[in-house]
């Protein structure tokens, strides 16, 4: 999939949408999310122009890779979240539903999160 330079979080990457930040780092953005599915949900993208993880881990520098990793445990703690414990998950293509094409890792906490994914009922 190409990488389209008008998805949200693009958008929000140059100034053009607001988010509640909550750490910037030289490669990385972490924002809650603007629908909330957790007391915490917060969004770690990293500020390159890559569509999701099969993009980001075949394709971007191990300084990114590994600033990506470091915001993504900041961001947990700044968020409150690693006493209770948090959850990280990254949708990546359409059996996952990834609605927006630039990779990002959410971090659901705040309250029990049942079980990991839903199971198809037959
Ligand atoms: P996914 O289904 O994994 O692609 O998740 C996309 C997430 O982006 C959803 O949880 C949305 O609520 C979130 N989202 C969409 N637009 C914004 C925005 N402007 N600011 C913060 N989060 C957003």
């Amino acid at each position: 999939m190409a990488y389209d330079p008008n998805n949200v979080f693009a958008r929000i990457l140059r100034g053009e949408i607001p988010c509640k930040k909550v750490l910037e780092t030289k490669h990385s953005l972490a924002f809650h999310d603007i629908n909330p599915q957790s007391p915490v949900h917060v969004l770690v993208i990293p500020k390159g122009a890559y569509v999701s993880m099969d993009d980001f881990s075949a394709k971007a520098s191990e300084a990114e890779i590994a600033d990506f990793i470091r915001a993504l445990g900041e961001a947990a703690r700044q968020a409150g979240a690693v006493e209770g414990g948090y959850r990280i998950l990254a949708n990546n293509g359409a059996n996952a539903n990834q609605e927006v094409p630039h990779l990002h890792m959410h971090i659901f906490g705040g309250r029990r999160l049942g079980r990991m994914i839903d199971r198809p009922s037959s």
